[in-house]
């Protein structure tokens, strides 16, 4: 329960799936929140109906659970301000807009889109930099200020579709203060009319916006960069609405950047270097194009959200590791850089690779059973869990366990060609099946015993025990690479193994090895 007036909010548009920079912006602000023992809420702001996408709220709400970003009121959730969904406010909007009407600081504005691109085209010959509706153009516009009331009742009663614009101010310097930016300048005269009502019943971003952090009593507003530029306006309308006073702190977070640091990080970035920018999978409505997430690339949700806390912050000190709520101990708002923040791919897989050597063998093994069932096996757990004992140092996501440990479950399909060129002699396949027989005279088929039968084997042969470890480790696994040979054996069993040797020894010694 909330024990402090601070209330922040994440407040998404159901444009899409949510992007891991959106994902950071919650949490930054869930870590805020229970940092200062306030609340986290969720907002949906769904009022732009034209860019809607089926499925994104639930996508949204899904990524949060997975992350494990708990919020205390919401849509799915209620609360005291609700609703939480800005489509189902719109009544509220269209009061506050027509309270500014009223008061002179909006107007309704009834410009046909051809009136609007006529203007456009007239500052253009006129070589004007500025073409917009302001203060300069609002004059020759048909709106509630060049027209009389009579004429503006009569549109309205004919049902004459018309926006709500803002009045812009003429030629005031307006400095607002980011915890982030520091102060943010600008003069009115750079600023145009914006729209914050349309002619669809729905209020635009803007008013949207600064109404419910108002109404549903947000202290911080804590958002990305991309919305930077929108503070003046946001301090104009609490301006205009009377809310000065009570205005929120504002913290815009840096961009994250693509890892050439050439550009904001996109879903094509991730696609073109191979790796995930979406928290889960998302497909396309659409288009039907499939975005594999983090979670199906394999990477732990704590993993994920530490990578997300050291994107744009740091505690500044060496340490890198920390779950959720070390987070929430260590997080400051006023630790977070202004400069972009760099995705290193490999540097988020270092992250996994940490968190999942934490793990115990038995929750890998847990991670790993469902994975060996949509392949189709179900060993016995105390094996899968040996299993990730075994090559765990070598896994950097939950999906590699496979990568470096199939030939526990199955024999390999081919051999690496390479490898064989090298190691592959002529008197190779004397020695296996010399081993072979060794192997299956034995009665005991452990780990150690093996590798002694294997030197026993060299010594008689006068080889070295790479003449024979090698071809084995081919035979075995289809490559150089793996845990402990006689490990392998050990686990796979006698009959498996003797199955293997035979395989390949036919199979590379004829000239088949594929
Ligand atoms: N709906 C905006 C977005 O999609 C929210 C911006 C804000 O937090 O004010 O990012």
């Amino acid at each position: 329960m909330a024990q402090s007036d601070i209330r922040v909010r994440f407040a998404p548009s159901p444009t899409g799936p949510l992007h891991m920079g959106g994902v950071r912006t919650a949490l930054y602000n869930y870590l805020f929140a229970r940092k200062h023992k306030g609340t986290f809420v969720l907002r949906v702001e769904d009022t732009d109906r034209t860019r809607y996408v089926e499925g994104a709220e639930q996508y949204i709400i899904d990524a949060l659970n997975w992350c494990g970003l708990s919020y205390d009121e919401g849509v799915d959730k209620g609360g005291d301000y609700g609703p939480y969904r800005q489509s189902e406010r719109s009544m509220l909007y269209r009061q506050y807009a027509e309270k500014m009407v009223q008061e002179g600081t909006a107007y309704y504005a009834f410009d046909t889109s051809e009136e609007l691109e006529a203007m456009r085209e007239r500052l253009k010959q006129q070589k004007s930099d500025i073409q917009q509706y302001n203060a300069v153009t609002r004059g020759d516009m048909r709106n509630s200020l060049t027209l009389s009331r009579e004429e503006v009742n009569e549109l309205i009663n004919k049902n004459e579709p018309y926006v709500i614009r803002f009045k812009m101010p003429e030629d005031q310097h307006i400095a607002v203060n980011d915890l982030i930016r520091g102060e943010v300048e600008v003069n009115t005269n750079q600023l145009d009319d914006k729209i914050l009502f349309k002619s669809d019943g729905m209020p635009t971003y803007h008013l949207a916006n600064v109404v419910d952090d108002r109404e549903m009593k947000i202290s911080h507003v804590i958002r990305g960069e991309e919305w930077l530029p929108s503070l003046p306006l946001h301090f104009l309308l609490y301006e205009a609405l009377g809310w000065k006073e009570e205005m929120p702190v504002f913290a815009h977070l840096p961009l994250i950047l693509n890892p050439s640091g050439k550009g904001k990080l996109s879903k094509r970035d991730g696609k073109k270097q191979g790796f995930p920018v979406f928290p889960m999978q998302w497909t396309d409505p659409e288009t039907g194009e499939t975005f594999k997430g983090y979670k199906e690339w394999g990477y732990l949700p704590e993993a994920f959200i530490n990578i997300l806390a050291f994107l744009g912050w740091n505690p500044g000190t060496d340490r890198e590791l920390y779950t959720l709520d070390e987070l929430i101990e260590a997080f400051e708002l006023e630790k977070v850089g202004k400069a972009g923040s760099k995705f290193d791919p490999d540097k988020a897989k270092w992250f996994n690779h940490q968190y999942l050597m934490k793990k115990s063998d038995n929750e890998l093994a847990m991670l790993f059973m469902p994975v060996l069932k949509k392949k189709g096996y179900e060993p016995p757990f105390e094996f899968v869990r040996e299993v990730c004992s075994l090559v765990k140092e070598r896994v950097y996501l939950i999906n590699e366990i496979w990568d470096h440990s199939f030939f526990f479950f199955q024999p390999p399909e081919k051999y690496d060609q390479k490898m064989v060129k090298k190691k592959w002699k002529e008197h190779t396949p004397e020695l296996l099946n010399e081993l072979k027989e060794r192997l299956k005279a034995l009665d005991e088929f452990q780990a150690d015993i093996i590798k002694d039968t294997v030197k026993k084997l060299t010594q008689e042969k006068e080889v070295g025990m790479g003449q024979v470890m090698l071809p084995l480790r081919i035979s075995l696994v289809g490559t150089g690479m793996g845990p402990d040979v006689a490990k392998i054996i050990e686990m796979i069993g006698k009959e498996e193994t003797i199955r293997r040797i035979e395989k390949a020894v036919e199979n590379i010694n004829t000239g088949n090895a594929s």
